[in-house]
């Protein structure tokens, strides 16, 4: 079975890459839910948020730290952000490689429908 989001990391598809270092790489939403909306991901595959390890710690750090530096990139550090990260389907995970989302530039509300 192929993986979209493995085949944004290796080049095969197409993505608007903001931000990449070697562990992550993090790219513009096809269907943005926010004036910005960014999806970081690892370029490891891993499926879900069930499926992450203690060998995987450092990893999973990344993708906040790398959330940091896009939201100053982006200029929402200071008027703020929202971090998501669905798991299965009652969370709504239609992707199966697990991805932080990073929305911004509205007022976003809460709680989240
Ligand atoms: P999920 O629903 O799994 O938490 O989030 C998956 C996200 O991937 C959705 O927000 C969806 O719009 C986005 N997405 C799906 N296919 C593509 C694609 O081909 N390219 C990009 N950039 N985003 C995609
Ligand atoms: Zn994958």
């Amino acid at each position: 079975m192929g993986c979209l989001f493995c085949d944004i990391a290796n080049g095969i598809v197409k993505s608007d890459c903001i931000y990449e270092n070697d562990d992550v790489i993090a790219f513009h939403d096809i269907y943005p839910q926010a004036p910005h909306h960014v999806l970081i991901i690892p370029k490891q595959h891993i499926s879900t948020l069930n499926d992450i390890n203690d060998q995987q710690i450092e990893l999973m750090g990344s993708l906040s730290i790398a959330a940091k530096h896009i939201a100053v990139e982006l200029d929402v550090a200071d008027s703020g952000y929202r971090l998501v990260m669905n798991c299965n389907a009652d969370a709504g995970q239609t992707v199966f490689h697990i991805h932080m989302h990073l929305l911004a530039g509205r007022q976003l509300a809460w709680p989240p429908g």
